[in-house]
């Protein structure tokens, strides 16, 4: 067979710790026998990190820039620990955080679903994406311990030295608390452009949903921004794909997301989606199945699993144990990663591989072969026969052979 071509490179952001040989694996098994793989390699791995001063991640996330689409292996954010252990000079942040502030992305975090995997809310019948607005709120707040009685005043002094508001917060009486939040038009905008953005190219329902009859100004500026880039720049194309964009208020969508089906993309402001998202994707399962992208609103995507380096599974590898460390959200990264870029390029075999690559993962599972996260799980007909790492992705390996 004749390998599949690609004209423009992928971007390859690779890891850490066992997702790094799992990585490997999953290039050797399932890519680079069938794919002219084109990548343009940068190892966002802590050493390389350390080595370059952190310059590699900011290199990497302007490539994602540059050319559109990039996949992702999951990364060490450093801690003290990790800071000792690496003998580092600095407690490197957050790639992603990097990563995303580069972009000024949003992540958007979706289950991948199996028959015999069931979510705990049963008729949730296909996913549901979570977009979660990561800039301000009570992330970005000031607090204040209000020691006894006194008067708490909200006040915007402008560039010119104009005091606006001036609204008494409260009269305490006694000692309480008092905190402030802001956030920007400009990064609600951008939350907005990627939300809608995705929701397109997904062909998914948007909802969004805030607390704007309560507050009637702050989270009715979302609101409006969201309303008024709809109108001047989706309304249509989602006529045409007939796709809806939905607001309704915090408490009735989670009545409706609870009573729904599934499939279809749920926005929210970032306390909302912080906690919302790890209350839906437990509910649909394991955090092995869920993969997460990052939109910028330019429509720059950048693809991953949604969990971490799984650092005790690769303690175990070091040490010559054999390791059933589920390998799904990475793949799947790579099947969003290398599908964006067949769309993008007018690559059909590419995109017709990564269905197919999706295909036999499922199917593999479908069929009982599963890794070990997944066994207390599986309600499926099949048995559930645990494999290890390697074993699984020949498993897939051979239901993807017979479809190319
Ligand atoms: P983690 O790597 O997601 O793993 C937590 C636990 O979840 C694992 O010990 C394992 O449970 C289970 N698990 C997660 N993924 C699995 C998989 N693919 N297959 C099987 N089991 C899986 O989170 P963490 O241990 O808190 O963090 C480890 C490192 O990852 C940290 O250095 C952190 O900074 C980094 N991290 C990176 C990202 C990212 O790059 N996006 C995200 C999160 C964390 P059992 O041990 O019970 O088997
Ligand atoms: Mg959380």
């Amino acid at each position: 067979m004749e390998k599949i071509k690609m004209t423009t490179p992928l971007v390859e952001m690779d890891g850490d710790e066992m997702t790094r040989i799992l990585w490997q694996n999953i290039k050797d098994e399932l890519l680079l026998p069938y794919i002219d793989l084109k990548t343009e390699y940068y190892d966002l791995g802590l050493p390389v990190r350390e080595e370059t001063k952190d310059q590699i991640t900011t290199d990497a996330a302007l490539a994602n820039k540059k050319y559109g689409v990039a996949v992702k292996c999951a990364t060490i954010t450093p801690n003290a620990q990790r800071v000792q252990e690496y003998n580092l000079s600095k407690m490197w942040k957050s790639p992603n955080g990097t990563i995303r502030s580069i972009l000024d992305g949003t992540v958007f975090r979706a289950p991948i679903m199996v028959n015999g995997i069931n979510p705990v809310v049963k008729n949730w019948q296909q996913p549901i994406t979570i977009a979660r607005h990561a800039y301000g709120d009570v992330y970005k707040n000031v607090e204040f311990r209000v020691p006894g009685p006194g008067k708490a005043v909200l006040n915007y002094v402008s560039e010119d030295g104009n005091i606006q508001s001036n609204q008494t917060i409260c009269d305490f009486e006694g000692a309480g608390v008092i905190q402030g939040l802001h956030n920007k038009d400009q990064s609600i905008t951008s939350f907005a452009h990627a939300c809608f953005q995705y929701a397109l190219s997904t062909k998914q329902d948007l909802w969004f949903s805030t607390k704007d009859t309560i507050s009637k100004i702050y989270d009715h500026n979302f609101k409006d921004i969201f309303y008024d880039i709809y109108a001047r720049c989706y309304e249509q194309q989602f006529k045409e794909l007939g796709l809806e964009f939905f607001y309704t208020l915090i408490d009735d969508a989670v009545a409706r997301v609870i009573r729904s089906k599934g499939g279809f993309i749920w926005a929210l402001k970032n306390y909302d989606g912080d906690v919302m998202s790890d209350m839906v994707s437990t509910a649909f399962g394991s955090l092995a199945m869920m993969t997460s992208v990052l939109v910028s609103p330019e429509g720059n995507f950048e693809y991953e699993a949604a969990h971490g380096t799984v650092t005790r599974h690769y303690y175990k590898y070091l040490k010559g144990e054999e390791t059933s460390t589920n390998p799904v959200a990475t793949i799947f990264a790579w099947s969003g990663a290398l599908r964006k870029r067949g769309e993008m390029d007018g690559l059909a075999d590419l995109m017709a591989f990564a269905d197919k690559l999706e295909a036999s993962v499922i199917e593999t599972i479908e069929s009982g072969i599963m890794t070990g996260d997944l066994v207390g799980l599986w309600e499926g007909e099949a048995p559930a026969q645990k494999v290890n790492s390697v074993d699984f992705l020949k498993a897939i390996r051979g239901k993807l052979e017979a479809k190319l």
